[in-house]
């Protein structure tokens, strides 16, 4: 069916008007509705009350000519142009051109004309000025998109981003809510900012958390317009058709916000805009839809920007972490070197200078000495290397299936054959599910470090027991010692590197260790508790998942 346009003639000849109806009625094109004034007041009274979309000007009418007309209805009548073609008569050449000046869109010669240049004009009259409105309303859309986007991008912060994208949108679209909703890595998601607060908002997206966890479904049709092709480029086809069932109905309207990856044709698909329109059904305009698009692409490089701040942001507090270490590094080693390294120094020297006073015994005593302090400073190297790895994030994390019970037991074992008499060592076991995929290496760390803890913090000996406890879900062990134990002030800092309790006196460390065993039981997805009392003992209790969470 043809579109129906409106028409107005202003000629004060009737007979004249009478043809130019009857050609313009038999255009195969085009249909039209006519209405007709036969002088300028009347056909102003018209252009008042109705809106025509094209309008046929007598150049010369009984109150006024063509020319005031025209401008009349510009300055006073016309709140979006409307197309005029000025009818003039032969030798009115000049009155056409004048006409043209003003804007008229077009002018014909009454004496010239024919139906078909008639119906042409008027049709390219009405094609040209659907194109001008076409290009205004496009303008004015970009516009409004270039003021939206330059509100959202001027932070990089990402909630601040999010909360004006909402905002400005429900300003765009007049609509009653507006909410940005995020997908987790795991496909589950939730609202990141919404422009009310309303229950029906947390119902809402409910709904879509729910249904990401489910897989499969068949191809439905979206009320919601979102275009299919984006969905499934997204790499979500498993979960989208149902998702957006959720959205079946025309008061909601949602695009994706894609991040751009730089893999060719892969956009990283992160969230969704959703315009909400409570109040009713509402049938958005395809503009509408195009502007939610464009904010949403808007949207996507200002998140795009702020994650990569982010990033840049939490790489320079690595960094400067990393740099404290290593003074810290340079501070421990002058510091923990220089007393062995003069104990060596002075033991080497008497050795080369005195060695033929010296007996057999006394020999054997300083050679003795240089020994112990070699291996404590080359302990203490090993210890920084490996807590520099971890800093690094370098470790590296190998697990394979292993019978902790075994395993414990030979550490146990060996433990035994140096340890002095002053101790007991106790090795208890609880149920007997104790196979978990970990890391020989790491796992030797943990029981080293808490082990040589245990011993070294009773100096005067008494029971350290080492208990393994396997149940279904995890494997726990705790080692229980007699000693020192720990001022409550000082626990909680002991798992970071150089952190010493304030009772060690002059027993030798770095308080590198139990920083060591904390990444190493981390790594195995575990955790890490100590208790202690001031002059009865310490209980350090490792609790390892067999389900392992991190990737290998
Ligand atoms: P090293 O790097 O040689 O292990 P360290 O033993 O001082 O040195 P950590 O093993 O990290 O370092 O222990 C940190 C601190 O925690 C110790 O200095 C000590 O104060 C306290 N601590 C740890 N285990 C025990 C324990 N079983 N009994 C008493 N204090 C303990
Ligand atoms: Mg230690």
């Amino acid at each position: 069916m043809l579109d129906t346009w409106t028409l107005l003639i202003i000629d004060d000849c009737a007979a004249d008007r009478n043809i130019y109806r009857r050609y313009l009625l038999k255009d195969p094109h085009q249909s039209y509705k006519i209405l007709e004034a036969d002088c300028a007041e009347d056909g102003l009274a018209l252009c008042q009350k109705i809106h025509c979309h094209v309008i046929l000007l007598d150049f010369c009418l009984p109150d006024m000519s063509g020319l005031e007309l025209f401008d009349k209805l510009k300055q006073e009548i016309f709140e979006i142009p409307v197309p005029v073609i000025m009818l003039t008569g032969r030798g009115d050449e000049e009155v056409a051109v004048q006409a043209m000046k003003q804007g008229a869109q077009d002018y014909l010669v009454k004496q010239y004309l024919k139906p078909d240049v008639l119906q042409l004009a008027v049709r390219n009259a009405i094609k040209q000025s659907c194109l001008q409105a076409q290009l205004c309303k496009n303008r004015e859309r970009q516009r409004l998109i270039a003021t939206t986007a330059l509100r959202i991008r001027q932070s990089l912060d990402l909630e601040q981003i999010l909360n004006t994208a909402v905002a400005e949108v429900q300003q765009l679209l007049k609509c009653n809510r507006v909410m940005v909703y995020q997908f987790a890595p795991d496909i589950g998601g939730k609202t990141v900012a919404s422009s009310v607060d309303s229950y029906q908002t947390i119902a809402l997206c409910n709904n879509i958390q729910d249904v990401c966890h489910q897989v499969g479904g068949e191809d439905h049709h979206w009320g919601c317009k979102l275009p299919i092709s984006d969905v499934y480029e997204a790499g979500l086809d498993n979960c989208y058709p149902n998702l957006l069932e959720q959205f079946n109905t025309k008061a909601n309207l949602v695009v994706p916000i894609n991040l751009s990856t730089h893999e060719k044709r892969k956009d990283k698909l992160w969230g969704l805009l959703i315009a909400h329109h409570s109040s009713g059904e509402r049938q958005w305009q395809s503009d509408e839809v195009e502007i939610l698009n464009e904010v949403s692409v808007q949207l996507a490089i200002a998140i795009q920007q702020a994650e990569l701040l982010a990033q840049t942001q939490a790489a320079l507090v690595k960094e400067k972490q990393l740099n404290a270490f290593k003074s810290k590094i340079v501070a421990t080693v002058s510091h923990e070197y220089r007393t062995p390294l003069t104990s060596i120094l002075a033991a080497a020297s008497t050795l080369i200078q005195h060695s033929h006073r010296l007996d057999e015994s006394k020999q054997q005593r300083l050679l003795g000495i240089i020994e112990q302090k070699a291996r404590s400073m080359s302990k203490l190297v090993d210890n920084m290397l490996v807590v520099n790895q971890f800093e690094l994030d370098k470790t590296k994390f190998k697990p394979i299936p292993l019978d902790l019970l075994q395993f414990f037991c030979d550490l146990i074992e060996q433990e035994r054959e140096t340890v002095s008499d002053r101790y007991q060592l106790i090795f208890k076991t609880t149920g007997n599910n104790t196979y978990l995929w970990g890391d020989r290496g790491l796992l030797q760390q943990i029981f080293v470090n808490l082990m040589s803890n245990a011993l070294k913090y009773s100096p005067h000996g008494g029971n350290v027991e080492f208990h393994l406890i396997g149940t279904d879900s995890e494997v726990m062990f705790y080692i229980k010692d007699e000693g020192i134990g720990i001022p409550i002030a000082d626990q909680k800092n002991l798992f970071k590197s150089f952190s010493r309790g304030s009772n060690v006196g002059t027993i030798p460390g770095t308080g590198l260790g139990l920083a060591i065993a904390k990444s190493c039981v981390e790594l195995h997805g575990g955790s890490i508790t100590l208790f202690s009392q001031m002059g009865q003992g310490t209980k350090v209790t490792v609790s390892l998942p067999k389900q392992l969470t991190c990737d290998y």
